[in-house]
Order: C-alpha cells, then structure tokens, then sequence
C-alpha cells in the first residue's frame, strides 16, 4: 500500500516524455490496493486531466453502469490507464510516450497482483498482444502467466458508436461469469467425528455458521457487501 502511494506521488511528479507539458493533472489511478479486478484503459481524456481521476466522464459513467451489472462497485476494482497523462486533442499516445510510462503501470501490477486485467481498447491489448486486434479477442479470456486477460472494447467506443453498446454489455455479462466461475467452491462441512459407544458428548449449543465478510462474492447486492471497509479503505470481494 505504501508503496502503491509512494509510486502514485511519482507519477504525479513525472516529467519523462512530452505528455507532462500539456497536462493538468497526472492520473495514476485509483480502487482497491489488493484488486482482484483490474481494468486498464488507454490514457486520461479531458475531464480525467482536470480531476486527476481516471474514467470520471461519460465513458466512466458507463464503466460504472457495467460494473454495476455484475455486482462490482469501482472501489472494489483498480482502474487506470496505459499514459498517466493526456495526450493532447485526445489525439492517440504514441508508442515512446507508451513506453515510458510502462514503468508505472507494471509496478501497479507488481503492488496490487489482480488475477484478471482487462484491457480497454486496442492501445491496453497491445501491451500484452501487440500483434492481435481488440475486435478479435474482445470478450475472450486469454491466459498471460498468472494472470487471465479479458480485453473488451473501451466503453469510449460506445459514446462514438452506439452499435458496440450492447456488445460491451454483452462481454461485460462474461466477465460476470468468468468471476464467479473462478470462486473457489466453499470449503466442504467437517465431518462430524465417530461418536464411540463408550463416550457420549457434552451438548453443545445450536449456532449458525456465519460466513466471513470476505467470503461474499461480486454477485451479491451491493447493500449485503461490507460497503466501509476497515479504517476506511475499500475492502477487497473475494472473487477467487
Ligand atoms: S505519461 Fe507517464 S511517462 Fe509521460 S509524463 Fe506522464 S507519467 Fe510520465
């Protein structure tokens, strides 16, 4: 977690490619330090370089909306983006300015360990399958060491064509299913031990089993989750 602060301060300080000039805030992310659930966009847009928040605008809102569909909150994901600053005119970064800001976004994986990314976009696939289109692998599961990658189309795309909407909504719906399939099952009921002849057992009182606040899953309402993590910090779903 420390160190999640210290490499966030970092980028709010960076200076190493042309990106710095024209921005108003750095955006390094933001969400769960221990997510299991990462989503990695392109880079900040307008309303992100003025909030140093990423995906604060309307395809943030439709983010949340997603999120929401399978039970997630924001603060139970990490978000960020390949550039931690914004190109200018949105234009598309360029592969030095992507280059020099990988430094950030592998330590962020390093720090937080997700089990699943998922990029956003073509730019987000290309850092881990440069030579495939998002179109192609878009709402697929892809296994990438310890990590299973689930690219989708950036909800961006949505704003500008109304088609994708309802295929974001779609492979959104998968995602849903690839988390909850990926929970562990719960832990078989102890056996109760032979009871031998020669022993009869003091009576115990009835209780019933309580299920340990990490233990809830992602499909569950948001008003059964813990929604006050301890000392206020965002507290992790257990997906896995
Ligand atoms: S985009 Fe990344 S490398 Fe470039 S100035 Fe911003 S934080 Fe530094």
């Amino acid at each position: 977690m420390a160190d999640l602060i210290a490499l966030h301060e970092a980028v709010r300080q960076c200076v190493d490619c042309e990106l710095a000039q024209g921005r108003t805030f750095a955006v390094p992310g933001e969400g769960s330090p221990t997510a299991d659930l990462m989503f990695v966009g392109e880079g900040p847009g307008y309303n992100e370089d003025r909030q140093g928040r990423p995906f604060v605008g309307a395809a943030g809102g439709f983010l949340n909306d997603l999120l929401a569909s399978v039970g997630l909150r924001r603060e139970d994901v990490f978000i960020t983006n390949m550039v931690k600053c914004r190109p200018p005119s949105n234009r598309d970064p360029f592969p030095g300015e992507i280059d020099a800001c990988a430094k950030y976004l592998d330590a962020q994986i390093e720090a937080i360990k997700p089990k699943v990314i998922v990029p956003l976009g073509r730019h987000a696939l290309a850092r881990w399958f440069p030579n495939e289109s998002i179109g192609k692998l878009r709402g697929k599961p892809q296994q990438f060491g310890d990590i299973t990658l689930f690219p989708l189309y950036h909800p961006a795309a949505a704003l500008h064509n109304g088609g994708l909407r309802v295929t974001i909504e779609e492979d959104f719906a998968k995602l849903g299913e690839l988390l909850r399939d990926a929970r562990p099952a719960p832990a078989p009921m102890a056996q109760p031990e032979a009871i031998q002849a020669d022993r009869v057992p003091a009576a115990e009182p009835m209780g019933s089993p309580v299920a340990p606040a990490l233990e809830q899953g992602p499909g569950q309402e948001p008003e059964q989750q813990d929604s006050e993590g301890q000392d206020g910090e965002s507290q992790q779903l257990s997906m896995f």
